[in-house]
């Protein structure tokens, strides 16, 4: 095997970097590229089920995938360990326990958590980051019930659960609680009007990226089970007890406090020195840094411009695996002098699901949906994802196939 070939190092094994790390193996013959992919743990997960592992409507075990399950070792080297930074004038990436250097480097770390600087929320409040932070929401809220019932005169907020942010995670998630909440007071024989599910959204509207129909009757559907609203509401403090909310700063007691109102790129951006817009890195058309030749930044990482709008592309794991193709092809052509390509968005619509029975969804250019039928196209587009990453070994092993 030649000692020359190119080193392309894949950080981050989300949407984006596995599937980065897909296309490269069949881009490239073994002896053509040695491929590198280094992820925190030695598992994918799928981010977009976070929140039913959070509400415990799946499991952990589910939502994730060993690594050299997808990918054979002895193609592409695994490496489970956490990047710390990339010195990009040496080439170089720093992992907590060794150093990595690289020819190509695909930065593709994902999301973490923007509080906007709320007092309090990063101290007190949970978050869906991972699947760790998901399994201690899950936890957390079934101690609350157990300890409920064990004491004799126990806190009446203890059962509720508040969740800041009414976007797609937190819509998404109530409506996880709205199945799973009534099953843990079956559970634990505790009457189902003590524990609320309360969602607090600053802005007029839940689901901004839905047309008011399919708002309205997303909230309709959520509120026939039980889950409250408090809209144009903003959260000025997160405090150990809940939220302090709205003008007259009234505060809104709970046991469990989630935090989903917003995202941004992974702190490593930051610590490596990139330029950022908005913790994001801003990318050219060809999905490189500008004026860097070897790296790439996707998914939640990049900020990459829909010139049409003037705005960036909202950040999901459809665009992750879009960009994903082209940074691969881009690569390729990288290495045999060839001319890029230049990223174009191909947006198959949105669907956010209600909990297990119910879904809203936009599609192609504009067909609604709603209940059943976007129910199922929602198990349709997490089965794809499996697909797209494992084929159909891991859609069988790990797929949705239940749509009532
Ligand atoms: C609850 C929820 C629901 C969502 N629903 C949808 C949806 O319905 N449709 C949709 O399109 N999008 C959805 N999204 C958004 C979507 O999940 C993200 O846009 C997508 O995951 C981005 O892919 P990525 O590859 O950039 O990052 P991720 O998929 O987040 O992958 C990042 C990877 O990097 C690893 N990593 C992070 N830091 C380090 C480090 N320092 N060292 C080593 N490894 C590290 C992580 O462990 C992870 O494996 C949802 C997100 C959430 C949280």
């Amino acid at each position: 095997m030649s000692t020359n070939r190119p080193k392309i190092v894949v950080l981050g094994a989300g949407y984006a970097g596995m599937m980065t790390t897909k296309r490269l193996t069949q881009q490239f013959r073994p002896e053509e590229a040695e491929i590198v992919l280094v992820n925190k743990h030695n598992y994918h997960y799928q981010s977009t089920w976070l929140h039913e592992v959070a509400a415990g409507t799946v499991s952990h075990n589910q939502a994730r995938v060993m690594i050299s399950d997808v990918f054979n070792p002895n193609r592409v080297r695994l490496i489970y360990d956490e990047v710390v930074e990339v010195n990009k004038d040496e080439q170089r990436v720093v992992l907590e326990n060794s150093e990595l250097s690289y020819d190509y480097l695909v930065i593709s770390l994902g999301f973490v958590t923007n509080t906007f600087g709320i007092k309090g929320m990063e101290e007190h409040a949970f978050s869906i980051e991972d699947i760790e932070s998901s399994q201690l929401i899950r936890e957390h809220i079934e101690y609350q019930f157990a300890k409920y019932k064990s004491e004799e005169n126990p806190d009446e907020n203890s059962l509720n659960i508040l969740v800041g942010g009414g976007g797609f995670t937190g819509i998404e998630f109530v409506g996880e609680l709205a199945e799973q909440i009534p099953k843990l007071c079956k559970k634990y024989d505790i009457d189902r009007s003590k524990a609320r599910i309360i969602n607090v959204e600053a802005a007029p509207s839940i689901l901004p990226m839905f047309d008011k129909e399919l708002v309205a009757y997303g909230k309709k559907s959520l509120e026939d089970r039980g889950v409250e609203f408090m809209i144009g509401a903003a959260i000025s403090e997160c405090t150990p007890e809940g939220f302090v909310v709205g003008e007259d700063k009234e505060l809104v007691k709970a046991g469990t406090v989630v935090w989903t109102g917003g995202v941004t790129g992974n702190s490593v951006l930051g610590k490596s020195g990139f330029e950022l817009t908005k913790g994001k890195v801003n990318v050219d058309s060809d999905l490189r840094i500008p004026d860097e030749e070897n790296i790439f930044v996707l998914g939640d990482c990049s900020w990459v411009m829909n010139e049409e709008q003037g705005r960036p592309y909202a950040p999901t794991a459809q665009l992750a695996m879009q960009e994903a193709d082209v940074a691969a092809a881009n690569i390729k052509a990288l290495v045999n002098n060839a001319p890029l390509e230049s990223f174009v968005f191909d947006d198959k619509g949105t669907v956010a699901s209600l909990g297990d029975t119910d879904a809203i969804g936009s599609i192609f250019t504009d067909t609604k949906l709603r209940g059943l039928p976007a129910t199922a196209m929602k198990k349709v587009i997490d089965n794809r994802a499996l697909f797209m990453i494992g084929g159909p070994k891991l859609v069988l092993k790990k797929g949705k196939f239940r749509v009532f």
